[in-house]
């Protein structure tokens, strides 16, 4: 399967193992991963956010094929990862697929504060592209797409990684999807991913509502079924 498919089913496996109620997708782009989770049956509600209104609007379905009966409450936000939101507390899982690497500098250096420190989530999963693969695609020179700020070895993800986790109480594992070819196993996945998990609860809903935020976001969609 395509390496974004195989991303997505790594989600989707991450879900089944912890069981989230709710999920937030930092950089949804056309919502297609939050449209495959709403038929996860513990999702109880959904967020994309993303910083292009029109990439996010483009695919949102106009009915909804499988009524349950638990509710579902799905929200796209048009926004930025760089800024916090009160709509973005509160999560029990936020995924950050091929996101960071489109950052700039300044957004990335607020990228923890505003997904770790503000955001809080159990458990947080960034994917990025490992750029010890790319010697095996025939035409990329540097970069894998003209919009990437950067793309990081395995080392330059896991010090900035595990520097995040040890910041903010987070323990982090790493893993990957896209197998190298036989006998190039040592160039690793093609796309480096880190599971990310908070080491203590949180202090429940004290914590949050500490974090009095003005809401910066703006609201695209909401549907509740
Ligand atoms: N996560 C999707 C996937 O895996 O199919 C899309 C990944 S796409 C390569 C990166 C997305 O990040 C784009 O839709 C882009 O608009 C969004 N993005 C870039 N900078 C952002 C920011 N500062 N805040 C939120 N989204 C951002």
């Amino acid at each position: 399967p395509p390496l974004s498919k195989q991303r997505y089913q790594f989600i989707k496996d991450v879900v089944g193992k912890y069981k989230p109620k709710k999920v937030a997708d930092l950089g949804c782009a056309d919502c297609t991963l939050l449209w495959m989770l709403k038929f996860c049956p513990c999702i109880e509600v959904l967020a994309g956010l993303d910083i292009c209104a029109s990439v996010m609007q483009q695919n949102i379905p106009s009915y909804y094929l499988q009524p349950s009966e638990r509710s579902l409450t799905i929200t796209l936000h048009h926004g930025s990862v760089a800024y916090k939101d009160p709509s973005m507390l509160d999560f029990d899982l936020v995924t950050c697929i091929e996101l960071i690497e489109h950052l700039e500098e300044p957004e990335l250096k607020k990228f923890p504060e505003v997904v770790f420190g503000f955001m809080a989530p159990s458990i947080v999963v960034i994917s990025t592209p490992n750029s010890e693969f790319n010697p095996l695609f025939p035409r990329v020179k540097l970069l894998r797409h003209p919009d990437h700020k950067f793309e990081w070895t395995r080392a330059q993800f896991q010090s900035w990684a595990l520097e995040t986790a040890r910041c903010y109480d987070y323990s982090v594992e790493f893993t990957g999807v896209g197998h190298p070819p036989t006998g190039m196993e040592n160039v690793g996945f093609c796309t480096q991913i880190g599971v990310f998990v908070r080491k203590y609860p949180q202090t429940s809903e004290f914590a949050q509502s500490e974090k009095s935020t003005e809401a910066v976001y703006k609201t695209v969609f909401k549907a509740v079924y």
